[in-house]
């Protein structure tokens, strides 16, 4: 199964890949978080994407096919993947379609602006283990400590109000369009688009969108003995 989850920053894509991965054990291919560790790393490649990323601007298309194209021949990701924060652009997009990847679902995480910028902007993370609380919404048990470690928590560069807003602005000009793109895509190949709300629980989303793919796998299933 090759999956993606699509969703303005906030949307809670992170968190649903991780319930998505662990029961449908899926690869995650959150190319954010691979951006991340490369300017952990200090590598050649995360001295260049820090800046653009600290201000919330999208690294080229150019540098994302190629991190991405690398990343979904390794091994574990044969079994199926689950792309979080790729493609954000239509030439990312083709460029997938290019490489004979079927997508058999696009999931959009749907959330208000005015609620991503709460949820960004209270957003805490455990640099550490990428544990993610929030100062309203999810406190860690002691004040800027993770629950786990007791380690500090740090708020993320691309999280300032000002950040956050341009990053929805970004996501609203070149990453939207990518909806009208794959509605067509389910028309000419049976790629399947959804959009669940992303408002309420952490649970109360994660089973909206395992409902959406348990039809999925059960059609599989009786599509499977119908053949056999
Ligand atoms: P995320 O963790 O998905 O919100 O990504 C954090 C940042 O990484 C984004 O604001 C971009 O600067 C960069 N980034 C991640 N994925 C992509 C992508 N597919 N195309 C361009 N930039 C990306």
């Amino acid at each position: 199964m090759h999956l993606m989850l699509l969703g303005c920053p906030g949307a809670g894509k992170g968190t649903q890949s991780k319930f998505i991965q662990e029961k449908f054990h899926l690869s995650q291919v959150s190319t954010g978080d691979m951006l991340r560790a490369a300017i952990r790393a200090n590598t050649p490649l995360g001295q260049k994407v820090k800046v653009i990323m600290d201000e919330g601007r999208l690294v080229s298309d150019d540098i994302m096919i190629q991190l991405v194209k690398t990343r979904i021949k390794e091994p574990d990701c044969a079994k199926g993947f689950l792309l979080d924060g790729f493609p954000r652009t239509i030439p990312q997009a083709e460029a997938l379609r290019e490489q004979d990847i079927h997508l058999d679902y696009i999931i959009e995480i749907n959330v208000p602006d005015e609620e991503l910028i709460r949820r960004l902007s209270g957003r805490r993370i455990h640099p550490g283990s990428g544990r993610v609380y929030h100062l309203l919404y999810h406190p860690p048990k002691a004040e800027g400590l993770d629950d786990i470690t007791g380690e500090p928590l740090v708020q993320r560069p691309d999280d300032s109000e000002e950040t956050i807003r341009q990053r929805i602005t970004i996501y609203h000009q070149q990453t939207e369009p990518l909806i009208n793109y794959y509605k067509q895509q389910q028309e000419l190949n049976g790629t399947k688009y959804r959009r669940v709300s992303g408002l309420g629980t952490e649970e109360e989303v994660r089973d909206r969108i395992f409902s959406i793919l348990a039809a999925t796998a059960r059609e599989k299933e009786s599509g499977r003995s119908f053949n056999r």
